[in-house]
């Protein structure tokens, strides 16, 4: 092999989550030469799985992790102004259904013990409320909280539990498109680093002599030499390891599960906000207004099987059962359900520890080189979506230190993607749309509705749309055209990173037959399948769909 076969990076970054995304537009910003690659579509793991809150993790307070809470509520007030475009207020109320319970069970977590009951009273989440408040107020964008009593708490849900005794309401924020984000990381990194490079459906196949190699689906391996090597293969961390010749324990997965429901009479009670609740056994459970649908979730069971990961039955009726119990006003039923989707939180090892108490925080080891490996290896263990900025800057700055290059920027107050320039009152935004439909010919409504999809990457793709574009069949909010710019614009390599990814389109439940072989035939056109790598495409569509998403669609 010549060494005009291999090609030189600083930093090879594997995994293009939200954690490599994250340090790759750091790295980038910095002036740092970059390949990220990802096995799979960006963000397609566990960053395609969370419960989609950007939130300063209230519950962390219960195992005394401040350091955790106060760095989340500054990073999701940071994503607030950041990445307007898709992070968003998030009402939460809190059903409490005693006075004083839990005050001794939280002492006991407090103290360290890891396998404490889990009870909340109203005592206690007025405490945690306050010191929530408290650690949001470095850049605060949003109300402190407020609780109120059984009857005011029965009059905002007409369908909760006369068990009531209070209810706690405090902001927090959601993420409407965290896949999208992901991207968005990696398009700002490339502009950033021209030098740089990202590749998807591309796999670590191995290392010799400080020579990786990568294997972009359909195409000729690739040779690398890094500098450094981060492993940001979340619950793939080990194994990515165990490709680069290192033996390591690092990760102690958990499976967390989320199902959709179709529901309009639970949305009209959730009236925007999120109920956070206490489901019998004592786990936090949640359900949000999300894409039209109620979002619910999320389980937390060990597991080690991130590329079969999925919502079981058990999961599902344990949701059910907890809604039904939490609402007994309304009723629940599997046939409400129109997605499903699970992933594996790759926290760190900690045998013995309940679950739910295992730590949130993240940390960056590092596998020094060795003879046979010239270059070392950072694994990014841990953390939350929530933290990812956080997390890229402290990994960014040990690669700055080592690489010996100073840091030309902070990226606190950089916005992502389309939240560049986003207008945040309700007069700029009028008047970015009045200004976006004189320069674009499309309508205001049409603006508003891409502006709250893609922020102001919106004006490009309304110019793309023209002035009469056609709706989608079966999903008449997007159009063929706006899909015809994602796909010459968004790097998709297959019908369901479009599908599930780029768009919602997935997760809102609005698939059907019709639509997936429409947008088939739109990707075939531009991206050149030939006929028989289009039914391919559906065939894998319908598989994953079934397996991964409790979604069975009948392509015939
Ligand atoms: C159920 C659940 C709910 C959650 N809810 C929230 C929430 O509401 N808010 C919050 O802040 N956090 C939440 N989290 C946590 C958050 O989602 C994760 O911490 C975060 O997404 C981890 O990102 P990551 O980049 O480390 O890993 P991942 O997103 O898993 O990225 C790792 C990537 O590595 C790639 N990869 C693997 N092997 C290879 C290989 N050999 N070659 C190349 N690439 C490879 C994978 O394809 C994958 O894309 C939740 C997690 C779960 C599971």
């Amino acid at each position: 092999m010549t060494d005009a076969e291999i090609d030189h990076f600083d930093v090879l970054i594997i995994g293009a989550g939200v954690n490599g995304a994250g340090v790759f537009r750091d790295l980038c910003a910095q002036g740092v030469k970059c390949l990220i690659v990802d096995k799979g579509d960006f963000g397609s793991g566990t960053s395609a799985a969370p419960s989609r809150l950007i939130h300063g993790g209230l519950k962390y307070l219960e195992t005394g992790e401040l350091r955790l809470v106060a760095e989340s509520t500054y990073e999701r007030n940071l994503l607030l102004k950041n990445a307007a475009h898709l992070v968003r207020p998030l009402p939460t109320a809190i059903p409490i259904l005693s006075w004083g319970k839990g005050v001794t069970a939280a002492l006991r977590t407090l103290l360290g013990s890891t396998t404490a009951p889990r009870s909340r009273g109203a005592l206690l989440v007025k405490a945690g409320l306050a010191m929530y408040d408290f650690y949001g107020a470095r850049a605060r964008q949003m109300p402190k909280h407020r609780m109120v009593g059984a009857r005011r708490a029965r009059a905002e849900i007409p369908a909760l539990t006369p068990r009531i005794k209070a209810l706690g309401t405090y902001y927090d924020a959601t993420v409407t498109a965290p896949e999208r984000l992901v991207l968005e990381l990696i398009q700002d990194g490339l502009k950033a680093s021209p030098g740089s490079e990202a590749m998807n459906w591309c796999t670590v196949m191995g290392q010799s002599q400080g020579v990786v190699s990568v294997g972009p689906e359909g195409g000729e391996n690739r040779r690398i030499k890094p500098r450094i090597v981060i492993n940001a293969a979340g619950p793939w961390i080990d194994r990515v390891n165990a490709v680069l010749g290192l033996d390591s324990r690092y990760i102690g997965g958990t499976k967390g599960s989320h199902v959709l429901l179709d529901h309009p009479e639970l949305l009209r009670q959730l009236n925007g906000r999120m109920l956070y609740f206490e489901a019998d056994d004592g786990r936090i459970l949640l359900v949000l207004p999300f894409q039209g649908k109620a979002l619910v979730g999320s389980t937390d069971i060990p597991s080690d099987e991130p590329d079969r990961v999925a919502c079981t039955d058990d999961e599902t009726t344990y949701f059910l059962q907890s809604l039904r119990d939490l609402l007994p006003g309304l009723a629940f039923s599997r046939d409400q359900i129109v997605y499903a989707y699970a992933g594996i939180r790759p926290l760190p090892n900690s045998d013995g520890v309940a679950p739910g108490l295992i730590s949130r925080d993240h940390s960056a080891p590092t596998d020094p080189a060795t003879g046979g490996r010239p270059f070392p290896v950072t694994s990014l263990i841990g953390g939350k979506w929530t933290t990812f900025r956080a997390f890229s800057a402290q990994v960014t700055d040990a690669v700055l230190d080592d690489l010996g290059v100073p840091r030309l920027r902070q990226t606190d107050d950089m916005p992502i993607g389309g939240g560049r320039d986003m207008p945040r009152s309700e007069e700029a935004r009028t008047a970015w749309i009045d200004a976006a439909v004189r320069t674009t010919g499309a309508r205001s409504e049409r603006l508003a509705i891409l502006l709250d999809r893609y922020g102001t990457t919106a004006h490009d793709i309304a110019r793309h749309e023209g002035v009469d574009p056609v709706e989608l069949v079966d999903a008449p909010d997007f159009t063929e055209s706006e899909l015809d710019w994602i796909l010459r614009n968004e790097r998709v390599v297959h019908l369901s990173d479009i599908l599930l990814r780029r768009t919602p389109l997935g997760i809102s439940g609005q698939l059907t037959p019709r639509l997936c072989r429409r947008v088939a035939s739109i990707s075939a056109e531009v991206l050149n399948w030939t006929s028989a790598r289009e039914l391919s495409e559906l065939a894998d569509l319908s598989t994953l769909l079934a397996e991964r998403h409790g979604l069975h669609l009948d392509f015939g």
